[in-house]
Formats: structure tokens, sequence, C-alpha cells
């Protein structure tokens, strides 16, 4: 279903008029596996919708869901590394980064007995030398705090989100998006989301949004702040309104990910067809089928070269 909505076919309706239907996906994560993870488990169970709970060995700030627990959510859902310590990542030295972020794969693995595939920041704090140490230790991708971004990420290891599941006031909205240079999700902010400080009404925009425009509706939560914020009926009709929208899709973080860099690789290929058909002018204007495998990317297209 993903790699089949990943070619971006136009579906052609049964009337005389085509119409182009863009992928739409909605996407939840949990940070952080406090116990209370598991209410937000079940009500995501009960909708049918797919998620990635990003949990760290240790937090120092409250307690981490045992191991049994674990092994029980990562039967349903992504799993994904947050972390050894939940230390912020730009703190460390590049060899304790690296513990941090290779540890956490490595535990992660070793306990559920599957690949770990998602990683996210402690408190979305990143910058590129961290991005390229998650790529090396052999995650798919990487969710950020960056908020109001409702597309495909250009970046799979720099991925935003759409909505964060607390009430931030516009001020912190917008002082947020400048400090991140995050101009993008400070236009979607205005434009999509109406400015809204109500989470609720946030993200039900980004799903009207998604729902026609095609992208990723992103929902980002702390489970022991919807409990703290007694906001488990307002997270149950979130949860009910995306999975009520058949045109939407639920994806995991890792899906996500993977789909991002195809996404981007194909565009790459695509940008190396037009390449070679620019050059092929510049030759001789012909152009051939290659061989199979050889020289052509994907179309099958090759340049005759003049010898
Ligand atoms: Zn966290």
């Amino acid at each position: 279903m993903l790699d089949q909505m990943l070619s971006f076919t136009p579906e052609c309706e049964p009337a005389q008029e085509t119409t182009i239907r863009m992928p739409a996906f909605v996407a939840v994560s949990v940070d952080d596996g406090h116990s209370s993870d598991l209410m937000t488990a079940d009500l995501l169970s009960k909708f049918g919708l797919k998620a990635t709970f990003y949990v760290p060995r240790q937090n120092p700030e409250r307690p981490v869901v045992e191991p049994l627990q674990m092994r029980e959510l990562s039967t349903a859902f992504d799993v994904g590394g947050h972390t050894l310590s939940h230390t912020p990542l730009p703190d460390l030295r590049e060899d304790g980064a690296w513990n941090e972020i290779r540890g956490c794969k490595d535990w992660l693995e070793d306990l559920l007995g599957r690949p770990a595939t998602s990683f996210c920041y402690p408190q979305g704090k990143h910058n590129r030398q961290l991005r390229n140490l998650v790529a090396k230790a052999g995650f798919v991708g990487a969710r950020t705090c960056q908020f109001n971004l409702n597309f495909f990420p250009r970046d799979p290891f720099q991925a935003g989100v759409s909505t964060h599941a607390f009430p931030h006031s516009v001020a912190v909205q917008v002082r947020h998006a400048l400090l991140q240079r995050n101009f993008r999700g400070l236009h979607g902010f205005v434009t999509i989301n109406l400015m809204t400080a109500d989470w609720e009404t946030h993200f039900r925009r980004v799903l009207d949004y998604v729902e026609i425009n095609g992208g990723v509706a992103h929902l980002y939560l702390h489970s022991w702040e919807i409990q703290q914020r007694n906001e488990w009926d307002k997270l149950t009709r979130v949860f009910r309104d995306a999975a009520r929208r058949k045109q939407i899709v639920p994806i995991t973080n890792g899906e996500l990910f993977s789909l991002a860099t195809a996404k981007r690789k194909s565009l790459d290929d695509a940008t190396l067809v037009n390449a070679s058909f620019d050059s092929s002018r510049a030759f001789d204007g012909t152009l051939s089928k290659s061989r199979t495998g050889e020289n052509g990317p994907a179309t099958g297209l090759s340049l005759n070269s003049p010898d």
C-alpha cells in the first residue's frame, strides 16, 4: 500500500474528469516511555491507528516503563530510540553522543528482538553532526520538535511534526519557529492552523488540510502531559477524528522515514534522468533504451555516447 502511494499515480475516476490525489498520512509519536503510554496504546489500538513510542533506557525526570511492558508495546507498535539517559545530545562530546545514540539502538534491539529504526532527539535538540551520527548508527530517520510541518520530511533525519498535544500560546509558537528558523512551519501555523492555541483544533485543521492536499498529519505527545491535564477525552476525540478519515492512511515514523528516503531517491533519479536528457542534446540529440542494469536509471533511458 505504501509503495503504491509512493508512486503518486493519478487516480482516474470513472467520470470524464481526472483527479490527482496526493498521498495523505497520519502519524502519532509518543515520547519518553511513561507508564501512562499504555493508556495511549489502548486508545490507538481501539481506533486502528499506528504510532511510534520513543523510549529512553532511563529518564531522570520520571520513571520509564518496565521491559515487559515495552515488549508488549512493541508487538503492536513501532518502538524507537530516545537515547540511554534522555540527555540533550548537544551537551555531550562526540563519543558521549555516539554512546547515547548507538547504545540505545543496541539496548532496544537486545530487549525487543527486532530492529529499532526510528530515533528521536531528546528535547528535539540536534545539529548537523548529531544528524550524521544517527544515520551512521543505522537508524532510518529521526524526529525533531519542529512544529507545524505537515509535509514529507525533506531530510528523514530532521523530520518535524504538525502538532504537539499541549496548549502552546501563540507567542510561544511564533518564538519557537523564529528561534529554529522554521519559517515553513510559521507559515503553516498562520495559514493552516489559523494561529490557534488549542491543540485539538490545531490538529483537526491539519487533518482537514492533509485530507485535501496530501502530506503528513503528525501528532506528537507525552502521555504524562495528557494525564496531568486530564485530557484523555480530548485525545480520544482526536484519534476518532483521524481514524474516520478514510483518505488518510496511518503510518509509523519508521515507515514515514523509509518512504521519505525512497521519495528523495526517486527525485534524485529523476534529476539524473533530466541531466542525462540535457547531456544527450549536447552530444547527438538522441536517446536509446539501455540494456538492463547498465548505465541508465530506472526509466531505462540512457544517452548514446558519441563513440
Ligand atoms: Zn523526551
